[in-house]
Order: structure tokens, then sequence, then C-alpha cells
């Protein structure tokens, strides 16, 4: 299986994890037909770049999509795509199920990631269960009341003193040296993995927009790859126009669409509450924007007040995400889509993880004796 950089076109015959030209690297498309499994990994079997190893699964994948009214007063249908129900509460399962899978037959001993949110979790949480070993790096700033929900699984954290932007690059050729493979936020398996948010949505409806809230772009460029593979095995007439969305306050992507530039560039001084999506410099940030450019799709960014707003309604519908994935939902409302259209947006992860974050609801006191007085 060929690994090829979706910038520069070179191809790849050996498993590196980034192009020499800098960029992300990406497994050729896969064509297949679905088969009756149980889970997203049996139904899809040959669209995976290697065997999904489902001794060590923890059920990630197959989540609720869940018809929403929030898009009545727009005009247009919109489903949800539940991604918080995912094992450690957020759709990096996926990805770090099928990385870890890869790791396990390349016979590495120590996983390691670059994160203070959820994929810190998850690849802890996942190298525990199949008996490896973690190195979770995460950044100085990053709060010990964030890191327990990463360490309670066993993983050893380690917080890096330096610039947190180089990490993700030191860690990979660090890595490689000392044999202890990265999953970082676009690994081409991990990237692959996210594909299986395509393949469901498509089993269920054939949607003309998904909203996708973007940050180093790993996510944005699984669900098209997801896509585009369904449509090539002609699975699926049409591949939906793909919305990926940022936060105002950390937009590198937007920013550079919006201005006609072939390049990202560091976004400086990030600032927004939708913390799992403010990577300053992402990653697959231009693979992304070349993806946005051939097929004239969009990029729409969210003021923080949208994305409370998205979240409150979003838990009013019986949903409680963290702000990250409440962007989707905030960008509706800017987009002017046609009446009818049918719309996803992935709800990315669950709000207990930023409980800090999250305005309370209203609580109110009784005494015992007035019970009947405080129902009525
Ligand atoms: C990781 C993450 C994203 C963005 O995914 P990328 O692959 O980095 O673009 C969005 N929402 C949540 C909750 C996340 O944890």
């Amino acid at each position: 299986m060929k690994l090829i950089c979706p910038v520069c076109g070179k191809t790849y015959d050996k498993p590196v994890q980034r192009c020499e030209c800098g960029e992300p690297v990406e497994f050729e498309r896969f064509k297949g037909e679905p088969y009756i499994g149980r889970s997203v990994w049996e139904r899809f079997w040959d669209f995976w770049p290697v065997e999904p190893a489902l001794e060590f699964s923890l059920g990630e994948g197959d989540t609720p999509l869940v018809k929403s009214r929030l898009g009545e007063e727009l005009g247009v249908k919109l489903y949800l795509k539940n991604e918080t129900v995912n094992p450690t509460w957020s759709f990096k399962d996926r990805g770090t199920f099928l990385a870890m899978s890869h790791a396990l037959k390349a016979g590495y001993k120590t996983v390691g990631t670059v994160s203070t949110g959820n994929m810190a979790a998850s690849v802890s949480a996942y190298a525990t269960r199949a008996g490896l070993k973690a190195k979770i790096l995460v950044s100085e700033s990053a709060s010990d009341e964030k890191l327990k929900a990463v360490s309670v699984y066993g993983g050893e954290v380690i917080r890096v003193l330096g610039d947190y932007g180089r990490l993700y690059f030191e860690s990979l050729a660090i890595g490689e040296k000392l044999g202890i493979y990265f999953i970082n936020s676009d690994n081409p398996f991990r990237v692959e993995g996210y594909k299986g948010i395509a393949f469901e949505i498509a089993e269920e409806i054939s949607p003309d927009y998904v909203l996708i809230p973007t940050s180093s772009g790993g996510l944005f460029r699984g669900v098209v790859k997801g896509f585009i593979e369904l449509h090539e095995s002609r699975l699926i007439d049409r591949v939906p126009a793909l919305i990926a969305v940022q936060a105002e306050g950390c937009s590198p992507i937007c920013r550079a669409f919006s201005e006609g530039k072939a390049r990202i560039e560091r976004f400086e001084s990030p600032k927004t509450i939708a913390k799992a999506i403010a990577n300053p410099y992402p990653p697959s940030g231009n693979a992304v924007l070349k993806f946005l450019r051939e097929f004239d799709w969009k990029c729409v960014s969210v003021g923080d007040d949208e994305i409370l707003e998205a979240q409150r309604k979003l838990a009013g519908e019986g949903l409680f995400v963290q702000p990250a994935s409440a962007t989707g939902v905030a960008a509706l409302r800017k987009l002017e889509l046609p009446e009818g259209a049918k719309v996803v947006s992935i709800l990315t992860g669950s709000g207990l993880k930023t409980l800090n974050d999250t305005p309370a609801g209203e609580i109110r006191e009784c005494r015992l004796e007035e019970l009947e007085k405080c129902l009525g």
C-alpha cells in the first residue's frame, strides 16, 4: 500500500508520517464493497490500511445520527452525528484504534502523542487496552484538572517546557529514533480511522452538506477521503459539500482561504473558548485548503458568543457537547444554505470534558417542608 502526499503528489512505499515537502501523507484511495457486520470496522473491511485489531476495540464508532429540530427555523434538515458517545467521549477514538492496530502489528512497545485534550486521553486509554506503554507530551500550560482524564489510564504524562508548535515535528523525529510510534493529530492511520464517520452517515442518509469542526485538519481529511472512496466504489452518487468550521479566535485555514493564499500562516495569539480546535499552525492546513479550493467548498469561522449559544441550544435538545463541537451548529446560521438541504453536523466531543467553561443552568433551592409549593 502506497502513501501519497496530497499537496505535492510524491509517493512512498514505506510507512513515513510526513512528506519530504513538509506536508502530511495519506494512503492511496481504497475501493471496495460493504459487508454485513456488527461494527463499522467489519462492514467496511476493504477500506482500512491495516487489519483492525478487533480484540482491542473498546466499541469506538457506530455512533448515532440524530435528527435535530435546530435546522427548522433556517429551513434545512439538520442531523447530528453524536461522536460524544465514543469510549473516551470524542471521535479521536476511531483514529487512535486504527493507528494502535498498526503499532501492534509493526511490533512497537510504546506509542505517544502530542495533545492536552481528547487525543491524549484517547491514546492513553487505547495504549493501556492493548498493553502498550504511552508517552503523552503536553504543553507547559495544560491544567492539572484536564490532565486527570489522561493520567487516570496510566499513561506517562510529560509536560514539555518550550515551543509547543515545534513539539509535533520533534516528537516524530525523536520517536522514530527511539522506536516510539507517535500517533499525532493527522497521523495517516488516524485519518483513515475517521473515514468511518463518512461511511456510517452514508449508510443512513445522503447529505448535501457536512459541517466539520477543524483544527489540525485530520478529521476533515478523513471524512473527505471516506466520502470520495464510497463514490469511487460506486456506493454513493455524489460527494457532499464539506464545510470546515473554525473559531474566529484561531482560524488560520479560513483566513488563508478568504485571502486567497495558497498556504496557511501561523495564527498569532489564538484565543477562543473552543480550545479543542485552537491549533494555530495546523499540520494538515495546506491539505485542507487544497480540498476547499478544488471542490469549491467553504470555510466558516464563528465567534465565542455564537459557539456558547449553539452549545446551549444543543443542550436544549439533550446533547451536551464541548464548545469546539458546537461550532458546526453555530456556523449554520451564517451559511444561508438552500431551503430543504440535508445537513450533518459532527458533534466531535462531550461537554463533560470542559465543565469549567460551561455556563451554569438555573438551580433552585427548596425546603423539604415547602416541597409541594416549590413543585407547583
Ligand atoms: C480534535 C478535535 C477536533 C478537530 O480535529 P482535527 O483533526 O484536529 O481537525 C474537533 N473537536 C474536538 C472535540 C476535538 O477533540
